[in-house]
């Protein structure tokens, strides 16, 4: 994939460095990554930020949008109505917690669960413009700026972050291996996100057929492969009804784990940087196959959820 890389991007982005700051040594597998369980974390994207934002009549009439750390809630109050308070089971972070602070608090326990062989999914939710993308992989041209093992820019996403981590565990261990596939699904065209073709799935084999895998072998390879990720999912967000919008991105990772009795032990994590919830009265009326597509879009959401 080294041919896929272009010139870097033109960035105003705010980026600092810092050492990273998790330290995984505080968590020990847990009883609840053995079961199969469900979180859900809010994170409310500051109003203005970013080019994403859906203004709209029935939007810009709400006086004010918040989100509550302390009591974990969410509220709105428009001109009209009662403010609503919408409150939710895990955690809610707002603009003062950036990449880095969430990855923090929400993914040590998951990276040690996962390392002790466990299944991991982790799906971003939301409107588009609402900061999926910015939150599972960074910003636009956030693999830009220059990262090492040691130093990595605060605006990479949980994923890079995730991958980071990992690869700082089993880096000097012979007997792991960390692989990662990358595939973006829309409802007809599934496509190999590294190699840029289409695949197929076969139903009898359970498997996409054309699929690669990727051995990462290197931090190298894990920029080079967040900035093919980026250049695709973060260039192309910032317009409702654009191509990623609509698309699903998933990126797998396989960590393989070889026992004393050579044993091989593969656990699964997915994260999934889903295509827009869109609310229909603000999707292009001329565009009816898009409104179609983001209704059956948000209906399989809802399965998702169920
Ligand atoms: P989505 O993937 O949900 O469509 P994006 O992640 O592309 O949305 O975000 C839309 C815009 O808002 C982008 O320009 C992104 O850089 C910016 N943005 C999103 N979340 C934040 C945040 N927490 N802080 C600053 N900018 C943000
Ligand atoms: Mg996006």
């Amino acid at each position: 994939f080294n041919q896929m890389e272009g010139p870097p991007i033109k960035s105003d982005l705010q980026v600092t460095y810092s050492p990273p700051t998790l330290d995984i040594s505080q968590f020990t597998p847990s009883e609840e990554g053995k079961r199969s369980i469900a979180e859900v974390t809010i994170r409310a994207k500051p109003l203005g930020v970013g080019k994403g934002d859906i203004i709209d009549k029935k939007q810009s009439q709400f006086k004010f949008c918040g989100a509550s750390v302390k009591d974990n809630s969410v509220y709105f109050k428009d001109s009209k109505e009662k403010p609503r308070n919408f409150s939710y089971p895990k955690q809610i972070f707002n603009d003062e917690h950036d990449n880095q602070a969430i990855f923090n608090e929400l993914m040590g326990q998951h990276l040690v669960n996962f390392l002790d062989g466990y299944n991991l999914n982790i799906l971003a939710y939301g409107q588009t413009g609402s900061g999926k993308t910015y939150t599972m992989i960074g910003p636009r041209g956030a693999f830009d700026y220059p990262a090492s093992e040691d130093s990595i820019p605060s605006v990479w996403g949980m994923f890079p972050r995730f991958l980071h981590a990992l690869y700082l565990q089993i880096k000097d261990d012979k007997m792991k291996a960390l692989s990662i596939s990358v595939k973006q699904d829309s409802m007809f065209f599934p496509e190999d996100l590294i190699t840029r073709k289409q695949i197929r799935f076969v139903p009898d084999m359970n498997e996409y057929i054309g699929h690669k895998e990727v051995i990462l072998e290197s931090f190298e390879d894990i920029v080079r492969i967040c900035k093919i990720i980026e250049k695709v999912r973060a260039s192309r967000s910032t317009k409702m009804n654009t191509e990623s919008s609509r698309i699903h991105c998933f990126m797998n990772l396989k960590l393989y784990q070889c026992n004393a009795n050579k044993m091989v032990q593969c656990s699964q994590c997915r994260f999934v940087d889903l295509c827009g919830s869109e609310r229909n009265e603000v999707m292009s009326e001329k565009d009816e196959g898009a409104r179609m597509e983001s209704v059956l879009n948000n209906f399989n959401l809802l399965l998702l959820l169920q």
